[in-house]
């Protein structure tokens, strides 16, 4: 504001020595200023009422005098008159008042628990064998608290969570490092050799030398149907589900299911595997019914946890990008969540669909918007007035 008075009556201004005033008019004044708020990313969160981007930032209200958290409910303001502030101290200074509803100078409990457990994902990836208590001590929190919140923001358990960042440990070093398979493991954190071959198909997929040897004996059953949105790729890992794809165009979805699983061998589904096929197909046209088969989730340890979290929208719902980021307790990293859903081999197993914008509008789906468009018209529908039974069987 000084700095604005200052220019504007300054006598040395240049303005007021010679050249007649073209004083710049209110209207294009208000227009620039709209520009600049609707160029800020923090006003897409504004006009969210993002609760993931609470504590980031405050915005002031020019016309009203006060400031607000991002998440307030208060009816959004005109761009033109909107500030942003990175304190409610830096906004008070500039002259705002707190707002009575959203009462943006008391910290959030939700991004306050967020912010408690991503510092506890981070100890976690950080440390091997940290037991809960050790970890709830260590940030000044009782251990059930700490549990409850984390399982709260991440859908997992502290133990779960850390068993997720030893398989990604033990995977990268088997495949990056010279390290012999035994030390792989141990480095990795497991406290026995047995105890990590006890859980290594599942974590793996395969016995640890075959995974080193590039999975190349890894055997991937595959056949290619048709089903009401297109074509279907449905692969088998022999641990579970690997892959479940959509497309128009049979071959674009074999090359994909190749470039994926580029060290599997990829076989061709036999007679047997067609009773599998009709169980998928069911289930994609008919989502609600749910998948009563086993998935090899294959991933880092952040897209699991994305995956989770879609795994957790029932049939019917959405959730925002933003909201998935909270939920994992990493709300900024929209932009990595949208990047897991993308790389999702799972169509309809995991929902990635169920995922819109914060304004509701569809956005993008890795197997083509209409398709996505699709499955959310007959997932809201099915909820109102169920499928048949016997469509599926
Ligand atoms: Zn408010």
């Amino acid at each position: 504001m000084q700095a604005i008075a200052h220019l504007l009556f300054s006598p040395s201004s240049p303005s007021n020595v010679s050249m007649p005033t073209r004083p710049v008019s209110r209207a294009a004044q208000a227009a620039q200023q709209a520009a600049i708020t609707q160029a800020d990313p923090r006003w897409a969160a504004v006009q969210a009422r993002s609760a993931a981007a609470d504590g980031s930032f405050w915005y002031s209200v020019q016309t009203t005098g006060v400031y607000c958290r991002p998440s307030c409910a208060a009816r959004t303001p005109r761009p033109e008159n909107v500030r942003f502030h990175v304190s409610c101290a830096q906004a008070e200074a500039a002259g705002f008042r707190p707002c009575q509803r959203c009462k943006p100078q008391q910290s959030s409990a939700t991004a306050h628990h967020a912010a408690q457990v991503t510092q506890a994902c981070r100890i976690l990836e950080a440390e091997d064998s940290v037991t809960l208590d050790a970890l709830a001590a260590r940030m000044g929190l009782s251990g059930s608290h700490l549990h409850r919140i984390f399982k709260q923001v991440t859908g997992l358990t502290p133990k779960a969570y850390a068993a997720a960042q030893r398989e990604q440990r033990v995977r990268s070093a088997l495949t990056q490092s010279g390290d012999s398979v035994t030390d792989a493991i141990y480095g990795a954190g497991y406290q026995s050799s047995s105890r990590f071959y006890e859980r290594s198909t599942q974590v793996l997929g395969m016995t640890p030398s075959r995974y080193r040897a590039g999975g190349t004996a890894q055997q991937i059953r595959f056949a290619v149907a048709q089903c009401s949105l297109g074509a279907i790729l449905i692969a088998h890992s022999g641990q579970g589900l690997c892959a479940i794809l959509l497309g128009d165009d049979p071959d674009a979805l074999v090359r994909d299911l190749q470039d994926r699983f580029a060290q599997a061998e990829l076989v061709g589904g036999d007679a047997g595997f067609e009773s599998l096929v009709a169980r998928v197909v069911a289930f994609v046209e008919a989502p609600g019914l749910g998948l009563d088969l086993p998935l090899d989730v294959q991933g880092t340890a952040f897209q699991q946890r994305v995956w989770q979290a879609l795994r957790a929208i029932p049939a019917g719902q959405t959730a925002s990008y933003a909201e998935i980021a909270a939920r994992i307790g990493a709300p900024t990293a929209m932009r990595a969540v949208a990047q897991a859903c993308g790389a999702n081999a799972l169509a309809v197993a995991i929902p990635c669909h169920r995922v819109v914008r914060s304004d509701g509008a569809l956005s993008g789906y890795r197997w083509g918007v209409e398709r996505k468009r699709a499955l959310l018209a007959r997932e809201s529908n099915a909820v109102h007035q169920p499928v048949a039974r016997e469509k599926a069987a």
